[in-house]
């Protein structure tokens, strides 16, 4: 069996032709394709897609397609000229490539699709290209996926911020959370008012108006634009980023402490203990259990904090928003009296957005519960995955690509 045979089983241009096929020895071997049009056939305009006259013949190209036995594969080819009516001359359009792009679509869609279980580095490597390719490449599928995606019913949605550039600056991201789809629909830089007003403008006033419940943190900015644009819907605060205002703020009772002690000469009770505060019970493990049974013991001001965040816990497991209220406001009051100021901020917070809290219960049955955050350590696994992200472009689309469940085209030949 000839390898133009395979070609055209796998990817058929009907007005061109597989000519010969020839190793080019050197270093890395590679196989070259002659590709040729069809007699009589009229190239076609790159403006506007319709035939014309040839005008002439450029040199030869080179488009990179799919490796076949750890050897690359180049499919060659002299572009035409097109005199076309409307929009003068022109380079032809052909059917494996498009603009000025030297990787032919198949390979883009194959490397794309390897760059959604390898990091991008590890494609490159793996089928000895560039970074720079495998980005163009997934650049491609996002941008196909993203014009092609369909954005009706879109009925919940969660507002997040990431830190990047080791904290210095924030992406702000949103998530569709509705039971049953799930996917990132939107990144935007910064977590300004304005960055989320991009958001609503990209979304389109018809489908926020369709919007019935978002989630959030507390994030003053973010709730200023949802208040503005989808007044209508529920808006939610989250479980995660409140547990996670907590967990900060025993994080400062800990360390200011541990402080305090060492500098008093105390024995370092609470070396090591982070994490110990910052778990939930039931994930500590065996060794991590008696010693936070001994620092129990003492009545250290990390201890009662670590006990008030897991008091609140109880606040999710209410049922009616009514019984719910009654319990935030105790643990406010106790909190106020608490004299561990990180907490008492936190409980000053949670008391000013009362009615946005207690939102969650009524939204509860509706959205699907942990999804922001599930989407959060996925979206910072996937920054953490991309060394080589330093542009807001790049780690843009790499989470559109990890995370936007976007379609694909449908074809003929998979090659993975
Ligand atoms: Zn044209």
């Amino acid at each position: 069996m000839q390898l133009k045979t395979i070609l055209n089983r796998v990817q058929r241009h009907p007005s061109f032709v597989y000519e010969g096929v020839h190793l080019v020895e050197g270093d890395r071997p590679r196989l070259e394709v002659d590709v040729r049009a069809r007699a009589n056939s009229r190239p076609c305009c790159s403006g506007c897609g319709q035939p014309g006259p040839g005008y002439d013949t450029l040199g030869v190209r080179r488009f990179e397609f799919v490796p076949l036995w750890g050897m690359a594969v180049f499919l060659v080819y002299a572009m035409r000229r097109v005199d076309c009516g409307g929009c003068g001359v022109r380079v032809e359009r052909v059917p494996w490539a498009t603009g000025k792009h030297t990787l032919t679509t198949t390979y883009a869609w194959f490397l794309a699709s390897w760059a959604r279980r390898l990091s991008w580095k590890e494609v490159a490597e793996v089928f000895r290209t560039s970074w720079d390719k495998v980005f163009a490449a997934v650049e491609m599928a996002v941008e196909w996926g993203r014009a092609h995606q369909d954005l009706a019913g879109i009925r919940a949605i969660g507002v997040d911020e990431i830190a990047w550039q080791r904290g210095h600056r924030y992406l702000t991201v949103v998530y569709q959370i509705d039971e049953g789809c799930r996917r990132l629909l939107w990144v935007g830089e910064d977590r300004t008012v304005r960055t989320l007003l991009r958001f609503f403008q990209w979304l389109g006033a018809e489908r926020s108006a369709l919007l019935a419940f978002i989630c959030s943190d507390m994030w003053k900015p973010y709730l200023k634009v949802i208040a503005r644009k989808a007044a209508q819907a529920v808006h939610v605060l989250d479980r995660f980023h409140i547990m996670a205002h907590l967990s900060k703020a025993i994080d400062k009772v800990r360390a200011a402490e541990a402080r305090e002690l060492k500098a008093k000469g105390y024995e370092p009770v609470l070396k090591n203990t982070r994490w110990l505060l910052l778990k939930r019970p039931e994930n500590l493990t065996e060794k991590q259990e008696p010693r936070l049974a001994e620092l129990v013991r003492y009545n250290l001001r990390s201890v009662r904090a670590y006990l008030l965040k897991e008091d609140f816990q109880f606040f999710w497991d209410y049922v009616s928003p009514y019984w719910a209220g009654q319990f935030l406001d105790r643990w406010c009051t106790r909190t106020m009296r608490s004299r561990l100021e990180p907490m008492k901020k936190v409980a000053r917070m949670l008391r000013s957005h009362r009615p946005l809290l207690l939102n969650w219960f009524r939204a509860k049955r509706a959205i699907s519960g942990g999804a922001v955050e599930g989407f959060n350590n996925k979206a910072k696994l996937t920054l953490r995955k991309a060394y080589g992200f330093r542009t807001f472009r790049a780690m843009e689309i790499a989470l559109y690509h990890t995370l936007g469940a976007l379609p694909e085209p449908q074809v003929t030949h998979r090659f993975c």
